[in-house]
Order: structure tokens, then C-alpha cells, then sequence
């Protein structure tokens, strides 16, 4: 049985991604698009509800998985909806404040939620690794991350590069909010051991680069993930809309608990 999707966002970059993903892949199929008035011409879907009103086109589509890719406040707002309706909801927005990631969560207790910095297997295979890669180099070798997006971009540092960071920190024992610095200018003094760079830069239609130093005396070693295209971010999407069908709520699920069960 496919497993039937609303996409919120429908008609931004991520969006059109994961709506052409649905429509070539017979393991998925359309129930529903959503997203701004000014957006919906631009949109179409055979026999499927196109609305800016997410709580008009859930009815029509019970069982349906939503997969939102918009902003903070909207996808918020595709949580409390969904919430009030049960539909499993997978969230792939970044730039959430803390406060705002509280109350997703707090939404999460009502029904199944997933969210993700990034949905990239390639990324969520790195966050695995790398605590092993730090801890084995030790402290002698100081840790920065630089990451690339397009200049279109609305947030910085971007969500991975900060989930990146927090992986990295946690396996040094560093509180990660302590031990970030997310931009460097004039007299600096010299770098504390337990500090993790983060530097963002934004230009053309970059995909996602995302580069982690370990930076040690003679020697360094740079892992990089590139994002070739969008279509990474919105397979691990789909993959994690068919793994939370059928899923209880409870917390915020993520990659990790996909790949803890590989
Ligand atoms: P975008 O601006 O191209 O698309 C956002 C879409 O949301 C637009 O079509 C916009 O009209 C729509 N929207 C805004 N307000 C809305 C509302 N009230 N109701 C319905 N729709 C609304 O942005 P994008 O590049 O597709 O990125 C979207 C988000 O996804 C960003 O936060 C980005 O950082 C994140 N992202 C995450 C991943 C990941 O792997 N998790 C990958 C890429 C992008």
C-alpha cells in the first residue's frame, strides 16, 4: 500500500521536490497540496485538494502523512493542526528558536512527529561517525565547521551545520551552546581549546556544503558533505513519512531513529 502525502510548501524549492518525488514513486501518492493564496495557481494535482488552509484539505485525505518544508511559524502551525487531527506529521523546516522547538515538541505528545535539520542519509551517516572521529583525535586537534547554501537562504548557521556542531560538542563533553562561536572580528585573543567555529557563507544557488575541520599540530583532516541536488533531502523526507505511518506519538522522532534500527 503507498503511502498517501500532503505536501505544505508545496510550491517553494523543497516543496516541488517532494512533490515530484510523490508523483514518480508508485510507494507514495498525493492526497494534497498546500501553501500560500498567491502560490496556488502554480499548483495542480489530479483528484488531490490544493488549499492555503491545511485543516480544509486534511479531512479529505485520513491516514495521509504531512511533510512540511515552509518556515518556524507555519510548520508550528501544520504541527497544531495536525495535532488536533492525529495526521503524522514529518517536519524538514530549520531556523526553529528554542522556545519554538519546545512547543513542537510539546505537540509531538499529542501525535507522531518527525523532524530533521537534514534529511540527507549522507549527513545522518557523518553525525554517527564523527563523535568516534573526535573523541579518538582528542582535544590536541581544534574542531570547525564552515557550511555553503545558496543566497536565497534565510537562515544562519544552517540547522545541519548547528546539528553537526551539537554532535561534535556532546562528544567532547562541551555544552554546545558554551562552546560555539559563530563569527570571529577584530582583537579575538587567542582560540580556548573547548570552542567549535561555526562559519556560514551564502552565495549563488549552492545546494549545501557542509565542511568539518579537526585541526591538529602538522596535520589536519576535512570531511565534507556536498548536497548535489534537493532531491537527497526530499527522498529521506519520503522514506521518513512511509517509516512514521504507524508510529506513536511521544517525542520528536529524527534520522537517528531511522538508521538506529539499520
Ligand atoms: P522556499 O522559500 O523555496 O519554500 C517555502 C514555501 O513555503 C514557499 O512556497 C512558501 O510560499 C510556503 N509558505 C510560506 N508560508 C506558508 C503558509 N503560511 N502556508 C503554506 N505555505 C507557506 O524554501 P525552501 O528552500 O523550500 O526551504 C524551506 C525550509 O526547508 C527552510 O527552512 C530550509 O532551511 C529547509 N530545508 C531543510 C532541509 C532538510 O533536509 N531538513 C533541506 C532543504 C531545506
Amino acid at each position: 500500500m503507498s503511502t498517501a502525502i500532503v505536501v505544505v510548501g508545496a510550491d517553494g524549492r523543497m516543496g516541488k521536490t517532494v512533490g515530484n518525488l510523490v508523483t514518480a514513486d508508485l510507494a507514495y501518492s498525493l492526497a494534497g497540496l498546500v501553501d500560500r493564496a498567491e502560490h496556488l495557481q502554480a499548483l495542480s494535482c489530479a483528484g488531490c485538494p490544493v488549499d492555503d488552509n491545511l485543516e480544509a484539505v486534511l479531512p479529505k485525505a485520513p491516514g495521509a502523512v504531512i511533510v512540511d518544508f515552509t518556515a518556524p511559524s507555519v510548520s508550528l502551525q501544520s504541527a497544531r493542526v495536525a495535532a488536533s487531527t492525529g495526521h503524522a506529521l514529518v517536519v524538514g523546516t530549520t531556523g526553529f528558536t528554542d522556545a519554538q522547538m519546545g512547543r513542537l515538541r510539546k505537540l509531538a505528545e499529542k501525535t507522531p512527529i518527525f523532524w530533521s535539520s537534514n534529511m540527507s542519509v549522507g549527513v545522518n551517516v557523518l553525525l554517527k561517525i564523527l563523535p568516534g572521529l573526535a573523541r579518538t583525535l582528542g582535544e590536541g586537534y581544534d574542531i570547525e565547521l564552515v557550511e555553503l547554501h545558496h543566497n536565497r537562504k534565510k537562515d544562519a548557521p544552517s540547522g545541519t551545520a548547528l546539528t553537526l556542531g551539537a554532535c561534535l560538542a556532546q562528544a567532547r563533553g562541551w555544552d554546545f551552546g558554551k562552546a560555539r562561536r559563530v563569527s570571529r572580528d577584530g582583537i579575538t585573543g587567542e582560540r580556548p581549546k573547548a570552542q567549535i567555529g561555526v562559519q556560514a557563507v551564502r552565495g549563488g544557488d549552492v545546494v549545501g556544503v557542509h565542511t568539518i575541520y579537526f585541526m591538529g599540530q602538522g596535520e589536519r583532516i576535512e570531511v565534507t558533505h556536498h548536497a548535489h541536488s534537493r532531491e537527497n533531502f526530499a527522498q529521506g523526507a519520503l522514506r521518513a513519512a512511509a517509516w512514521l505511518a504507524g508510529r506513536t506519538a511521544g517525542k520528536i522522532y529524527g534520522m537517528q531513529d531511522i538508521f538506529s534500527q539499520i
